[in-house]
């Protein structure tokens, strides 16, 4: 398979009144094209740090980004360049991602100049419309973003994206600030845009039941680490670590495909997720964690492969002899 980004090892301390934030510490992923990635967590388990990460938004980070084996993590180098026109974000809030004083013309044709797409531009911004379903194109080209809905403004901020011919896309919660009603249409349209140009998507989100409906693989989130990974129907129908068997108990509705509410975000019954200037030892769930054992405040739990499942791995203490994996 071609490996598109490549991430590895990647660390992220942001400054806070002279207290080190460990958004995200040691979080390995890798895009592959025609495949969605779903990166799970709560608010605060540095989802969006990790998007913004690959996006190469932050000027320092630990850790190396690679696009197909090389490293782009010289600024301004060619690899950097290739990278940034190759990996495009779609963002929560269309609204604030599209200039309000410029048409949807404007802000398309801008993406097509800048990425050098722009030869045949009236076909090109007919293209781009027609890819997300905004037909006809002539309707919507000279109307501005407040005449749009919001389902309507994440369609054109998708087609700004693939102005670029992007292999990638990273969308942070592409959805969650939409109608509920609407969620399924824009998430069927990243959909069947992976399918027909072959895209790799990053798809974060807090509501795991979209990521089984949505994703190929799933990877959860816990206070800034990776806890659990495999494909999304293994995950999420037979999941490992304590932690995302929280976040589906926590489901309002585990048959519904898209969550109108954010659960531990509504409930916080089972406790919050802990600070990141000082994240507490060993495992860091231990805390909340049902299962807890001695070892898990004082040792860092390392990924551990479930079962039999290729590419089912948890990183919990549970699964640490080979008779309780199995
Ligand atoms: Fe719970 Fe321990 Fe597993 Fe962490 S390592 S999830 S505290 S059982
Ligand atoms: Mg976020």
């Amino acid at each position: 398979t071609k490996h598109f980004p490549v991430r590895r090892r990647l660390r992220q301390i942001f400054r806070k009144e002279h207290e080190a934030v460990h958004a995200v510490d040691d979080v390995n992923l890798t895009l592959r094209r025609g495949q969605v990635v779903a990166l799970v967590g709560e608010s605060g388990s540095g989802k969006s740090t990790v998007a913004r990460l690959l996006a190469q938004l932050y000027p320092r980070t630990d850790g190396d980004i690679r696009l197909h084996g090389v490293s782009t993590r010289v600024k301004g180098g060619r690899p950097f360049r290739e990278y940034a026109a190759r990996v495009q974000m779609i963002f929560q809030d269309p609204f604030a991602s599209l200039n309000p004083v410029h048409t949807i013309r404007y802000h398309l044709t801008r993406a097509l100049k800048i990425h050098g797409n722009a030869e045949n531009l009236d076909a090109a911004l007919h293209d781009l419309l027609t890819r997300v379903s905004l037909t006809p194109p002539e309707r919507y080209l000279d109307k501005f973003p407040h005449e749009l809905s919001g389902g309507q403004r994440q369609r054109v901020a998708i087609a700004r994206a693939l102005g670029a011919r992007p292999e990638a896309l990273l969308a942070d919660e592409p959805v969650s600030m939409l109608d509920v009603s609407i969620r399924l249409g824009v998430l069927n349209l990243l959909r069947d845009l992976k399918e027909r140009l072959n895209l790799a998507i990053l798809y974060i989100t807090h509501d795991i039941a979209s990521a089984r409906y949505f994703a190929d693989q799933t990877l959860v989130m816990y206070a800034g680490r990776m806890v659990e990974g495999g494909d999304s129907e293994t995950v999420t129908q037979t999941p490992a670590h304590p932690y995302t068997k929280l976040l589906i108990d926590s489901a309002p509705d585990p048959d519904r495909l898209i969550a109108d509410i954010d659960p531990l975000e509504e409930d916080r019954g089972n406790g919050e997720p802990p600070s990141l200037i000082r994240p507490p030892s060993g495992c860091r769930f231990h805390p909340r964690c049902p299962s807890a054992m001695p070892r898990c405040s004082t040792d860092l739990p390392v990924p551990l492969q479930i079962g039999d499942t290729p590419g089912h791995w948890a990183a919990c203490w549970l699964y640490d002899s080979p008779e309780v994996a199995s």
